[in-house]
């Protein structure tokens, strides 16, 4: 997760709540990273980055992931990112980061002016996932070709050293990804770039904040239909019943069943009561650590060490079989 601004209930309900459902897998390992060489791919505000990097990792552990089971690290903190990085590079063709559509449409018309970092944001990203071993990788849609590049690099490596030393990388697509609709446009993505407030529930808005802009909602003069076809064109409402489910843990169909035929007048208040109840113990929480920055900073030098110690066990390896000079 980048350290760019606020966290909104789409990266807490399509993210952030699914990655920590991972850690209670059997025998399962996980990393959770704040991405802040990634994050400054676009210029950031040197206090505001720090600021936020703390931030992400308050609303890791306050969402729920366990600090003495999994690691939470700060990307920047674990130099084999970059090293493995540089490395990585000279075995990426350039052709191949032309096609990622996430450059093209970050950089608009205007390729020629895109930095090197957003240009090379993938084999970042490759270095991220291969030096762990990583075996899942959590992505949305909208990642599946970075990682199809992670799976491509490391094949590159491993056959130009005849060794299986990277890992190929598999996606993990955790349940149904929901995706949260802007409260203003249901046809468009809850977004921190959204200029409008009112578009987007933040993860440190209180209980009257959440109110009031889902009683603001976009919805429709028609009653909740009965079943989910009933959903169709009809994006607002599509929208708050998804966030319900998705809030309650339960099917678009099980809210339906409760509250089909019934009027926004009823729905809106059962979700604020929802929302609250669900969301106010992650802002709370998250609100002790960020007025405690020394206790988040713990727990990140604990994670960062835990990274390293994995990181630098991959980085030798790859050191040694390119033949890099080391004594003994
Ligand atoms: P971002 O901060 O936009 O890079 O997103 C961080 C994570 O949250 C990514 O895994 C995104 O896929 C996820 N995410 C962001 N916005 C939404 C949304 N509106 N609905 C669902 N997931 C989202």
């Amino acid at each position: 997760m980048q350290p760019t601004s606020h966290l909104h209930l789409g990266n807490y309900l399509g993210a952030l709540k699914n990655w920590v459902a991972l850690q209670e897998e059997p025998d399962s390992q996980c990393l959770y990273m704040v991405a802040d060489l990634h994050a400054v791919t676009v210029p950031q505000e040197p206090e505001a980055l720090t600021l936020a990097t703390r931030e992400i990792a308050a609303a890791f552990i306050a969402g729920g992931i366990d600090p003495s089971k999994s690691a939470i690290f700060v990307q920047s903190a674990v130099p084999g990112h970059s090293e493995l990085m540089w490395l990585l590079a000279t075995m990426t063709q350039m052709g191949k980061l032309e096609r990622m559509t996430q450059f093209k449409d970050k950089a608009g018309k205007n390729a020629e002016r895109a930095g090197l970092g957003l240009f090379a944001y993938p084999v970042l990203m490759a270095a991220d996932i291969l030096l762990y071993k990583t075996t899942h990788v959590p992505v949305g849609e909208d990642q599946k070709q970075h990682l199809e590049l992670a799976r491509d690099i490391a094949a590159t490596f491993n056959t130009r050293f005849g060794e299986d030393v990277l890992l190929p990388p598999e996606p993990y697509i955790v349940g149904e990804a929901t995706r949260v609709m802007s409260l203003q446009d249901g046809t468009k993505k809850m977004s921190k770039s959204d200029d409008s407030e009112k578009s987007r529930i933040n993860l440190t808005d209180d209980a009257d904040i959440i109110a009031k802009k889902i009683k603001k909602a976009q919805t429709d003069p028609d009653p909740l239909p009965e079943a989910v076809e009933g959903l169709e064109g009809r994006a607002g409402a599509a929208n708050l019943v998804t966030i319900y489910a998705a809030l309650a843990g339960i099917s678009k169909e099980d809210v339906l069943a409760e509250y089909g035929g019934q009027g926004w007048g009823v729905f809106k208040p059962a979700l604020v009561e929802l929302a609250v109840e669900k969301l106010s113990p992650i802002t709370a929480r998250m609100n002790e650590l960020m007025a405690d920055p020394a206790q988040i900073d713990t727990i990140l030098v604990e994670g960062n060490e835990k990274a390293d110690v994995l990181a630098r066990g991959t980085v030798q390896e790859v050191r040694d079989i390119m033949g890099f000079w080391h004594v003994g």
